[in-house]
């Protein structure tokens, strides 16, 4: 698949805004990631060291086929869709919020767009009838479903698409439920749809 842009949607789920203490937001809140911060979730994860804690984020991730046109629905729109890892310098996204600063340095570094094997989009009925969430180490830390994020995914391709535009190779992170956490060395995450695993790696820490 050739990626084009990475669309993220910020606190789409109340219980997780509310655990970091943030507000839920009044319009889907968006940031993107560099198409360099693309990873596999598939054998080894390396994540940075240096900057203090590294967030996961389980994620609904979803791939835009088609060139967006107000009415479409996402049946029209989407091609595949996946669980990712939206991974998140924490402590550094902490600072940068104090100071106002973009987020790019806590949201767009390498290997941040974690990604599970695509599979073909079943239409939105399909999805939305099952969890998704993330294993660490054997044990579901993250369950999801659709039906609590804030923003649907309807509302969720008509923001993007009207205001920033959507096309073949967009990709959009639709928001984590609660549950998010650190990662340390040697954490082994599994990520998973409908009880499939969709992508499974051992966390390595960058040297
Ligand atoms: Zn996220």
């Amino acid at each position: 698949m050739d990626i084009r842009n990475i669309y993220c949607v910020g606190r789409n789920y109340r219980l997780h805004a509310e655990e970091l203490d943030n507000a839920v937001p009044t319009s889907p809140m968006l940031f993107t990631k560099p198409t360099h911060a693309v990873a596999p979730l598939d054998g080894t994860l390396v994540i940075p060291s240096a900057q203090g804690a590294v967030h996961y984020e389980a994620e609904l991730v979803f791939a835009v086929g088609r060139t967006y046109v107000p009415g479409m629905r996402p049946d029209d729109l989407l091609t595949h869709f996946t669980v990712g890892l939206d991974l998140t310098l924490r402590d550094l996204q902490d600072k940068i919020k104090s100071k106002g600063f973009p987020w790019l340095p806590a949201k767009g570094f390498r290997n941040s767009a974690v990604l599970g094997r695509w599979l073909a989009y079943p239409g939105l009925d399909q999805v939305s009838a099952h969890a998704f969430g993330l294993r660490m180490n054997g044990k579901k830390v993250q369950r999801g479903l659709m039906q609590d994020m804030v923003f649907g995914l309807q509302e969720l391709i008509d923001y993007t698409g009207s205001v920033y535009g959507l096309g073949p190779g967009d990709l959009l992170y639709t928001g984590t439920p609660a549950g998010v956490g650190a990662l340390s060395g040697g954490d082994e995450l599994e990520v998973w749809w409908n009880e499939e695993t969709l992508g499974r790696a051992t966390v390595k820490l960058e040297q």
